[in-house]
C-alpha cells in the first residue's frame, strides 16, 4: 500500500544572529520502504535520527527534497488539489506529542468530524453525528463527552482523540510517530493496546515509530533500524536480533531490556 523510494530530506543549518544558512543537514538521508497491507513496520532509532520527519514526509505534511512516496500505487508528488486530498486521506499521522497535535479551540466532536466536512463524499450529512459517537466508542471515549475542549483530556484521552480522528478517514495505514512516548507509563500500555486492537478492527497497516525496540517488537512484522537519516536495517525481529550488521543496531539491543 506504501512504495518509498530515495526519500531525501535536507534542512537548512542557520547560525547567528542573522541566521545565516551555513549548511544543510541531512534529516533523512536516502531512506526506501516497503509496507503491505496490514502489515505492520516498526521503525526505531535514537533521538534526533530523522523519525518524525520519515512520519511526515509519509503523510505528506513535509515535501522531500528528493525521492517518492506512492500511496496505492500514485505518487503523492504528482497529484494535485482532490487527487491529492484523495491519496492522503489514506496515510494518517498519530502524532509524537498529544498536547500541540489537537486545536485548542475545537471540541472532540468537531475534531473527529471534521474530516468530514473536508472530504465529504466520506458519508453523507445525515450519518455524521452516528458515525463521530461510533469512532468515539471505538477509541474508548465516552461519546457523551463530545463536546469537550482538549484542555480538559487527559494526555492518553487526547491522543485517543487523534486516533479517531484519523480514523474518521478510513485509512489504509497509520503512521504512528512515538504514539505514547510523551504518555504517563500507567497509560502507554492501554494506547498501545488500543492500536493493537483497531489494527484487526479496522484492517490498518502500520508504521510503528518508537525510539527502542522494547514497545516494536511484539507488535511489528518486519522492524527497520534508522541511524543518521539512514536505513541502517531492515528484517524480522528475529533477522534483526541473530544478524544485526550495523554497530548502531548492537548498540540498540544490548541495550533493550
Ligand atoms: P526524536 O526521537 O527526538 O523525536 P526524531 O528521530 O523524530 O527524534 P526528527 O524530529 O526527525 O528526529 O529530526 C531529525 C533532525 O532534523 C534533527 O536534527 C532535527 O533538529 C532536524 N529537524 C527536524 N525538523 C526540522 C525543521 N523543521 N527545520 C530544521 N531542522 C529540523
Ligand atoms: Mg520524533
Amino acid at each position: 500500500v506504501l512504495d518509498v523510494r530515495d526519500l531525501v530530506k535536507h534542512f537548512p543549518v542557520r547560525q547567528g544572529a542573522l541566521r545565516r544558512t551555513v549548511g544543510l543537514l541531512k534529516a533523512v538521508d536516502g531512506v526506501s520502504l516497503e509496507l503491505r497491507r496490514g502489515e505492520t513496520l516498526g521503525i526505531v532509532g535514537e533521538s534526533g535520527c530523522g523519525k518524525s520527519t520519515l512520519a511526515k514526509l509519509l503523510t505528506a505534511h513535509e515535501r522531500p527534497t528528493s525521492g517518492r512516496v506512492t500511496v496505492l500505487g500514485r505518487s503523492l508528488h504528482d497529484l494535485r488539489g482532490g487527487e491529492l486530498r484523495r491519496a492522503r486521506r489514506h496515510v494518517q499521522l498519530i502524532f509524537q506529542d498529544p498536547y500541540t497535535s489537537l486545536d485548542p479551540r475545537m471540541t472532540v466532536a468537531a475534531t473527529v468530524r471534521e474530516p468530514y466536512d473536508v472530504n465529504p463524499d466520506l458519508a453523507p450529512r445525515g450519518d455524521r453525528d452516528r458515525l463521530v459517537r461510533e469512532l468515539l466508542e471505538a477509541v474508548g471515549l465516552n461519546p457523551d463527552h463530545g463536546g469537550r475542549y482538549p484542555h480538559e483530556l487527559s494526555g492518553g484521552q487526547r491522543q485517543r482523540v487523534g486516533i479517531a480522528r484519523a480514523l474518521a478517514l478510513r485509512p489504509e495505514v497509520l503512521v504512528c510517530d512515538e504514539p505514547v512516548s510523551a504518555l504517563d507509563v500507567s497509560v502507554q500500555a492501554q494506547i498501545v493496546n488500543l492500536l493493537e486492537e483497531l489494527r484487526e478492527r479496522f484492517s490498518l497497516a502500520y508504521v510503528f515509530i518508537a525510539h527502542d525496540l522494547s514497545v516494536v517488537r511484539h507488535l511489528a512484522d518486519r522492524v527497520a533500524v534508522m541511524y543518521l537519516g539512514k536505513v541502517v536495517e531492515t528484517g524480522s525481529e528475529a533477522e534483526v536480533y541473530e544478524s544485526a550488521a550495523h554497530p548502531y543496531t548492537r548498540a540498540l539491543l544490548s541495550a533493550a531490556p
